[in-house]
């Protein structure tokens, strides 16, 4: 395969501790809860198995206890196809997200745990290339996520930041980044737009001038049902949603992010390697879970023939 890199992931690993409940509880009151399950979770994690699933040889760069849910999480991400070699284990306990859905809306509360022990130490030693991609979010330091984008840039590589959850820190990584993924919520916070942006070619050219883009950065918006906004300083292309009929959401900007970046390894342009994305995870939302939800290639490879 020509230009066939790997795909460098650093980020978060949890246990998703999910509960379904009619309604969800107002402060002090109990409410009664169905079918707990305990889920592989985590930006970091779903964005690597995103990639291992769309074929790419992907390396998680992330920290879990040494714990049950460490090791469970360990082995959940081997059987997706990711290479956790360079998972550290840490005295902390493994990252936790409790969340509570109902049928009108959801509630989490997340613990960070060993999440909050990634460090520029992890990606001392790791090997970056020149067909290699480094793909980060903002679910661990950022000081880790500029270390790894550091040695990758001197390398060659490419950089993609998916600045969510949304976070004013991201600002601060955007000069070392090859690219820029987020959703609307997350470009409305980063450029600290009044009223918000207007989501046509001006809104969005106006978004990419306020993060101070340079020339050869890329600025990629997802825009839900309606697909998604290539935002570069020549214009910007408009990719489609896939009509579907909506299981659970969670989750789809992770499958999207993680299928960019082996797309993009594997040498596709931008454009292709978003189309493929954007298909892949249109599957992903119509069926539960996060990292469970995301297709194999070849599904993707099916609705875009
Ligand atoms: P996030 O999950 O980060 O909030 P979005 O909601 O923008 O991000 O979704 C990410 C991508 O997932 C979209 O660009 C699109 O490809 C796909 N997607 C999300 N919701 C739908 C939907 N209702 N129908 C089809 N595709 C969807």
């Amino acid at each position: 395969m020509v230009g066939a890199g790997k795909v460098i992931v650093l980020g978060s690993v949890n246990v998703d501790l999910l509960v379904s409940t009619p309604r969800l509880p107002c402060a002090g009151e109990t409410v009664s809860g169905t079918g707990l399950t305990r889920q592989l979770g985590g930006k970091g994690a779903n964005q690597a198995v995103g990639a291992a699933r769309a074929g790419a040889h992907c390396i998680l760069l992330a920290a879990v206890g040494a714990d049950d849910d460490g090791a469970s999480m360990m082995a959940a991400l081997a059987s997706h196809g990711v290479d956790t070699g360079r998972v550290h284990v840490t005295p902390s306990a493994t990252g936790c997200a409790l969340v509570a859905t109902s049928p009108q809306d959801n509630q989490i509360i997340h613990i960070a745990g060993a999440n909050s022990d990634v460090g520029a130490m992890l990606t001392a030693g790791v090997d970056v290339g020149p067909d290699d991609v480094c793909l980060a979010q903002m679910e661990t330091p950022a000081s880790a996520t500029a270390a790894l984008f550091r040695r990758a840039r001197a390398a060659g590589a490419c950089t993609i930041l998916n600045a969510a959850p949304a976070s004013l820190d991201a600002r601060q990584l955007l000069p070392l980044c090859d690219l820029i993924i987020v959703n609307e919520s997350e470009l409305a916070l980063l450029t600290g737009a009044e009223g918000g942006l207007r989501l046509d070619a001006l809104g969005l050219t106006r978004g990419r001038n306020l993060l101070r883009l340079t020339h050869g950065q890329t600025l990629l918006v997802t825009l839900g049902a309606d697909g998604l906004a290539i935002v570069e300083e020549r214009g910007v292309i408009w990719i489609s949603g896939h009509p579907v009929a909506v299981t659970d959401t969670t989750g789809a900007g992770d499958c999207f992010c993680g299928y960019l970046a082996a797309g993009l390894a594997r040498g596709d342009d931008m454009e292709r390697a978003a189309r493929e994305a954007n298909a892949a995870a249109s599957i992903a939302v119509q069926s539960l879970g996060a990292a469970a939800s995301i297709p194999a290639r070849a599904a993707v490879l099916q609705i875009l023939a």
